[in-house]
């Protein structure tokens, strides 16, 4: 999901700080194992991982290491917000008899949802603070309207019952991996196949970065294999953005790829929070990065390095930010 907000934290053994990122939905999983008062970050490898998180390495692996290991504060992006503000209006939907679920009512959810977001977000209050008039906030509330609505185009909310609905899933690999994230919707047919449904608010990738977009849902179809020993029928994207619908009916080799790519991942991070060596990956994406003024490529700083890093000739310690490039 590329536009709303994704707090999914890994087990880093840092302290807990603010964290807004741009990748998904309301994923809010809060680190319970970090102390709420230590001190100061302390860089230690993950023991988990999100879809979101996963991403940011993949993306830049100086990106995940200021979300992560630095917990930098991002601002609150509209696009994000929408996307969290629609994915709670059509979670609540499923709240209402089936013949009621109809694009009206869903519309109607809207102010309440966004009243809600506010008060359990109080920072998000300040994406509006230059809008006296309310002529910007009028307009992308009645955007998330908009895409409210072309849900109906694609799938019929009276003719489902989800089996779940923003389903928090855990799974710990053989190798200790814990992957965890939360799934839009889970749907069950009575012959017990299983169907993954996640919601994006932008637009379908181009064919040749489909396989990108479904790295989320084998993800998801792992974990869920790995809980239920179940491989789900169907991975179903919904874009409200663009109208389209992707789907993979997985097979099991497809799930048991995607855990060697994450037990290579998950080492690359192991070895980077070792090392102290987050390389910036620069792309166009970069255009959305909130870090610009603490990454190098742009003739930033990153905050010094929490963590006694190796130095490349010596042998020896120095309290670094990065190694070397
Ligand atoms: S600006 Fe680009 S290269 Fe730098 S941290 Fe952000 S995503 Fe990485």
């Amino acid at each position: 999901m590329e536009t709303s907000i994704d707090d999914v934290t890994e087990d880093t053994g840092a302290p807990a700080g603010p964290t807004v990122t741009a990748a998904d939905h309301a994923d809010a999983v809060t680190d319970t194992a970090v102390p709420a008062a230590a001190p100061a970050p302390v860089a230690t490898a993950p023991a988990s991982l999100s879809p979101s998180r996963a991403g940011d390495f993949m993306q830049c692996p100086l990106l995940y290491r200021f979300r992560v290991i630095d917990r930098l504060p991002e601002k609150p992006s509209e696009a994000a917000t929408r996307g969290t503000l629609v994915h709670a209006v059509l979670e609540r939907l499923f709240d209402a008899p089936a013949a009621e679920r109809t694009a009206p009512r869903a519309k109607s959810l809207v102010p309440g949802q966004w009243d809600r977001l506010r008060e359990s977000r109080p920072e998000l209050g300040e994406l509006f603070t230059d809008d006296p008039e309310g002529e910007r906030l009028a307009q992308w509330l009645s955007e998330a309207e908009r895409l409210v609505e072309r849900w109906f185009t694609l799938e019929d909310p009276s003719r489902l019952e989800p089996a779940e609905r923003e389903l928090f899933v855990e799974a710990e690999l053989d190798s200790g991996l814990r992957l965890r994230g939360i799934i839009d919707r889970v749907d069950v047919a009575p012959t017990g196949e299983v169907r993954i449904v996640d919601y994006k608010t932008g637009k379908a990738p181009r064919p040749q970065y489909a396989e990108g977009a479904l790295f989320q849902m084998k993800f998801y179809a792992l974990v869920v294999w790995r809980l239920k020993k179940v491989v789900p029928r169907r991975l179903q994207l919904v874009y409200l953005g663009s109208g389209d619908v992707l789907t993979y009916d997985p097979v099991l080799a497809d799930l048991e790829r995607v855990e060697r790519k994450l037990l290579a991942l998950w080492e690359a991070i192991r070895l980077a929070t070792e090392t102290g060596d987050w390389r910036p990956r620069p792309t166009k994406l970069c255009g959305w990065c909130d870090h610009q003024a603490h990454c190098p490529e742009f003739g930033g700083t990153p905050p010094p390095y929490p963590l006694p890093v190796r130095a490349a000739e010596s042998g020896g310690t120095e309290q670094g930010r990065m190694g070397p490039d």
